[in-house]
C-alpha cells in the first residue's frame, strides 16, 4: 500500500511502527458552528482510510479532537449570550449528528481541549525547561529558531519566512522572531481561563494537537492528517512542539486533503461561500454527499456544484439498484445449479481492481470505476439468469466493497412498514391473476403514494422505496 507523504513530497510504500496497528490522528474542526462541506472533506476521506486500514487486517487506533477554546467560540458564546462550553456542547453534538449522516465512524478517541489543560500545561513547561520557548508577560511564545528542522514539513525556509514574514504569520513586538508563535496567552476579561506557572490564561492552537496526540497515541505515530491548509502554520509547529518536547520523530506520514471549492475558490466560513452539511442534507441524502465526495481523489480540488452532486446522486442509485436487485434475485432465484466457476473469476477481478486502486494512495475514485464494473457484471448476470450460488458470490462482493468505502449502505426497513407492502404486492398480484386490471393499477398508485416503486421480474414483484 503506497502512501502520499506531505513530508517527503512522495507516495511511499506504508510501514507500520508496530505490525499490525495504525496510530492515526486527525485535526478535528473548532466548534463554533455547523461544519461546511469543506470541513466534511477530512472527515469523510481519512474515515476511508481508516476502514481500508482496517479491510486490510490493521488494529487502528483514530483519534480526532474538538477544538472547544478558541476566539471564534468566545465570540459566539458574547453574542448569544451564553457560555464557550453551551456553544461547543452543542456545535459537537451537531458535529456527530452530521457525522452519523456521513457514516463517518466514531474515532476511538475525540480527546477535548479542555480536558486535557494539564497535559498542555506540561508539555509547555518542558519546552520552557529545555529553552525551546520563553516567556514574555504572561505570554509564553515558541523561539522558532531553537528548532533546526523549522520548515522542513511545509518545506519554507526560516530565514526566508523571517524576512518576508508570510500573512500568516502575525507581527508581535514580544517575539524574538517574526515566525515565533505563541503556546500559552495571558487572560483578557470575558474570556475562559486557566491556571498556569505563567498566570491565568489558556492555550494557543497548535500545542493542544501535539498534546492530545501524545496522550493518546504516544510520541511518535504513524499518521497525522488534516486538510492541506493546516501545512503551515499549523502542522509545521506541531512538528516543532512536539519533536522538541519530546525528542523523537512526531508523525511518519503527513496526508493531506485538498479543498473543496466554489467557483474554484476555496469554500470557508471566512470567505462566506461555504455550505454547511446540514442545508446540503435538506437537498440531496447525507450518503450522496459522502459520495461526491469520494468521487474525488482526497488531494485534489473538487469544485462543488450542484450538476456535480446531481450526477453523483445518479450514480450512487445506480450502484444501490444493483444491490436491492441482486438481494431480490438471490431471495427469488430458482436456479440451483453448482455456482460458475468462470463469473466467481470474474469477480476476483473487480476485487483487485479496487485494492490496486485504495493501495496507490488511496485512489476512491478509482475504487467507484471498479464498482461500477462490478454492477455492469452483476446486471448482465442477473440477465443471463446465473445461479443462485453465483448471485450470492456476487451480491457479497459488491456489499463487501461498498462498505469499504462506506457507500450505498442497506436501508433499514421496519418489519411492519415491509408487511403492509408484501400484503399489497400479493393483493395485486391476485388482481392481476383474476384480471382486475383496475384493481391491480389502483393498488400500484397507492404504493406510489407512499414512495414504493414496483417492479416486475421474472422472479416474481420485486419493490423499494424511491
Ligand atoms: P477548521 O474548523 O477550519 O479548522 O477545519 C477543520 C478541517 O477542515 C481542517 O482539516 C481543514 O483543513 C479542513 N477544511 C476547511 N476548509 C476546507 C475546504 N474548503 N476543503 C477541504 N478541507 C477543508
Ligand atoms: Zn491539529
Amino acid at each position: 500500500m503506497k502512501v502520499y507523504n506531505t513530508l517527503t513530497r512522495k507516495k511511499e510504500e506504508f510501514i507500520p511502527l508496530e505490525e499490525g496497528k495504525v496510530k492515526m490522528y486527525v485535526c478535528g474542526p473548532t466548534v463554533y458552528d455547523y461544519i461546511h462541506i469543506g470541513n466534511a472533506r477530512p472527515y469523510v476521506v481519512f474515515d476511508t482510510v481508516r476502514r481500508y486500514m482496517e479491510y486490510k487486517g490493521y488494529e487502528v487506533t483514530y483519534v480526532q479532537n474538538f477544538t472547544d477554546v478558541d476566539d471564534k467560540i468566545i465570540n459566539r458564546a458574547n453574542k448569544e449570550h451564553c457560555t464557550m462550553e453551551e456553544v461547543s456542547n452543542k456545535y459537537v453534538e451537531e458535529a456527530f449528528r452530521d457525522a452519523d449522516g456521513l457514516n463517518v465512524k466514531r474515532a476511538t478517541i475525540h480527546p477535548r481541549v479542555t480536558q486535557e489543560m494539564d497535559h498542555i500545561i506540561d508539555m509547555i513547561k518542558t519546552l520552557v525547561d529545555k529553552g525551546i520557548a520563553y516567556v514574555d508577560n504572561g505570554t509564553v511564545y515558541y523561539n522558532t529558531k531553537a528548532f533546526p528542522d523549522y520548515g522542513k514539513l511545509s518545506r519554507k525556509n526560516l530565514d526566508e519566512l523571517i524576512a518576508g514574514a508570510s500573512e500568516r504569520v502575525s507581527v508581535d513586538d514580544a517575539k524574538k522572531n517574526p515566525t515565533d508563535f505563541v503556546l500559552w496567552k495571558p487572560h483578557k476579561p470575558g474570556e475562559p481561563k486557566w491556571d498556569s506557572p505563567w498566570g491565568e490564561g489558556r492555550p494557543g492552537w497548535h500545542i493542544e494537537c501535539s498534546v492530545m496526540a501524545k496522550e493518546h497515541l504516544g510520541d511518535t505515530i504513524d499518521i497525522h492528517a488534516g486538510g492541506e491548509d493546516l501545512i503551515f502554520p499549523h502542522h509545521e509547529n506541531e512538528i516543532a512542539q512536539s519533536e522538541a518536547a519530546n525528542g523523537a520523530p512526531f508523525a511518519k506520514y503527513w496526508l493531506h486533503n485538498g479543498f473543496i471549492t466554489v467557483d474554484n475558490e476555496k469554500m470557508s466560513k471566512s470567505l462566506g461561500n461555504f455550505f454547511t452539511v446540514r442545508d446540503i442534507a435538506s437537498h440531496f441524502p447525507y450518503e450522496v454527499i459522502r459520495f461526491f465526495i469520494l468521487n474525488g481523489h482526497y488531494r485534489s480540488p473538487i469544485n462543488f456544484s450542484r450538476d456535480l452532486m446531481q450526477a453523483c446522486q445518479n450514480g450512487l442509485e445506480r450502484i444501490k439498484n444493483c444491490k436491492k436487485d441482486l438481494a431480490y434475485y438471490v431471495e427469488n432465484c430458482t436456479n440451483l445449479e453448482p455456482s460458475n466457476k468462470e463469473y466467481e473469476a470474474e469477480l476476483e477481478k473487480f476485487r483487485n481492481q479496487f485494492e490496486s486502486a485504495m493501495d496507490d494512495d488511496f485512489n476512491t475514485a478509482d475504487a467507484i470505476a471498479a464498482i461500477y464494473e462490478l454492477v455492469r457484471f452483476a446486471n448482465k448476470a442477473m440477465k443471463e439468469d446465473v445461479s443462485k450460488g453465483t448471485s450470492i458470490k456476487i451480491k457479497e462482493m459488491l456489499s463487501h466493497l461498498c462498505d469499504v468505502l462506506g457507500i450505498a449502505e442497506d436501508e433499514v426497513q421496519s418489519e411492519e412498514d415491509a408487511a403492509e407492502i408484501e400484503a399489497l404486492i400479493a393483493q395485486r398480484t391476485e388482481a392481476k391473476k383474476n384480471k382486475d386490471f383496475a384493481t391491480a393499477d389502483a393498488i400500484r398508485d397507492k404504493l406510489t403514494s407512499m414512495g414504493i416503486t414496483i417492479k416486475d421480474t421474472r422472479q416474481g414483484v420485486q419493490w423499494f422505496r424511491g
